[in-house]
């Protein structure tokens, strides 16, 4: 099994290098063999190589099974140009990979549901996965643009405009990711259930959403499927979330959903995420960024980089047991009461990134 393991910047290779401590214990137990092969990425990728994204780091995604990716984004680039900046690379491994389905766990450990702002029996034993479409949408619809002057300033424009579009294929593969998701999260005790999230009251593009989903749906009659208005999903988000299990929904309103129900889990630093393409090789990484105000002082929580290499074995390697157990070692050491700064409550003794990395790893057997 090959993967591609991209570090990039701030945090990121801190907390890459626990997630590959737990996959190299994981091939002595489990009796597997992983290739890992790195490459730079973002900033530093653009310091060593002159470009965020370099050919190389590309075609050694492009050729991997699967890619481990920390974070990018430097604060030192952030004048430079919007095609050189390390952000740049994300998007670009997203295109080219064609990742177009963003799976996005929203997972609270019971052990900390004193993190989250909400009550804790809201949100005690929370786990729902929001899978989020990543290349469509009003984000990539065409025409795009401002009615303005040539020089393109916004100032004294009268009007600036983007378009929202999805074609029947765009919908009917994501809808599919969520379908098999519930169906596979379903063996695991949950619910069965898709909530398909849509606007279909004011926007033609979201009631042929609607209606391609639901078509889809038929292949599916082990699972329920719902529709819910966005704006209703977004208060039940905060009302009632664990009534959810598997929502599925288009690229912007995934992206404010996703964030909105990460917040319910307390800490940015739990929670992982993949994004997958048609042939389920997708690219793992956690959810936050590179947190440049902690970068280099071993202090990061590993955790959410630890469960996207989890989700990696899960969706792209086949191994269901193997990312099982890297699953209950988080718990574990979650339960033995381990905390790094940004889940522990004010006080508390804390550990760093090593020595959390550690601890899964010794969890791990
Ligand atoms: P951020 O997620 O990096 O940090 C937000 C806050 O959360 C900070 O206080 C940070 O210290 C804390 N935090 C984040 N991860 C943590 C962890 N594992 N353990 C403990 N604390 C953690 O978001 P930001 O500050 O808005 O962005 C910083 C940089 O990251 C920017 O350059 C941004 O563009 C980039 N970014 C990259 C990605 C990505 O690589 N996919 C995603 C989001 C942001």
């Amino acid at each position: 099994m090959k993967i591609a393991v991209l570090p990039g910047d701030g945090i990121g290779p801190e907390i890459v290098a626990e997630a590959v401590k737990v996959l190299q214990r994981l091939q002595a137990i489990h009796g597997l063999r992983f290739e890992l092969e790195y490459a730079d990425v973002g900033g530093t990728a653009y310091t060593n190589h002159g470009h965020p994204l370099p050919e190389a780091t590309l075609r050694l995604a492009q050729a991997a099974d699967a890619v481990l990716f920390g974070s990018v984004g430097d604060p030192r680039y952030d004048n430079l140009e919007r095609a050189l900046r390390p952000e740049q690379a994300i998007l670009g491994l997203r295109k080219n990979l064609g990742l177009f389905a963003n799976l996005r766990p929203a997972l609270l450990y019971a052990e900390l549901a004193d993190a989250s702002s909400l009550k804790p029996e809201v949100v005690a034993g929370l786990d729902i996965l929001i899978v989020r479409e990543l290349t469509g949408d009003i984000y990539f619809g065409q025409p795009r643009g401002r009615r303005t002057a040539p020089d393109g300033a916004f100032a004294g424009a009268p009007e600036a405009f983007d378009t929202m579009r999805y074609s029947r294929p765009e919908i009917e593969r994501i809808a599919h990711v969520a379908f098999q998701a519930a169906r596979t999260r379903r063996a695991a005790g949950h619910a069965g259930r898709v909530t398909s999230v849509d606007k279909a009251n004011v926007l033609e593009t979201f009631q042929f959403w609607k209606d391609v989903v639901t078509e889809v749906h038929k292949d599916y009659p082990d699972i329920t499927l719902e529709h819910m208005y966005v704006d209703n999903a977004a208060m039940q988000l905060v009302r009632a979330p664990k009534k959810f299990d598997v929502i599925v929904t288009g690229n912007m309103f995934g992206d404010i959903l996703s964030d909105e129900a990460s917040m319910l889990t307390g800490s940015i630093g739990m929670l992982p995420s993949a994004s997958l393409n048609a042939e389920q090789r997708g690219l793992y990484e956690p959810s936050h960024g590179s947190a440049p105000d902690i970068a280099g002082r071993g202090i990061a929580n590993p955790l959410a980089t630890i469960l996207s290499a989890a989700m990696m074995l899960r969706y792209s390697l086949g191994q269901d047991a193997a990312a099982a157990r890297v699953e209950t070692a988080v718990q574990q050491v979650l339960r033995d009461g381990l905390r790094t700064a940004d889940i522990a409550q004010p006080g508390a003794a804390t550990v760093g990134t090593a020595a959390m990395g550690d601890a899964v790893v010794a969890a791990l057997d």
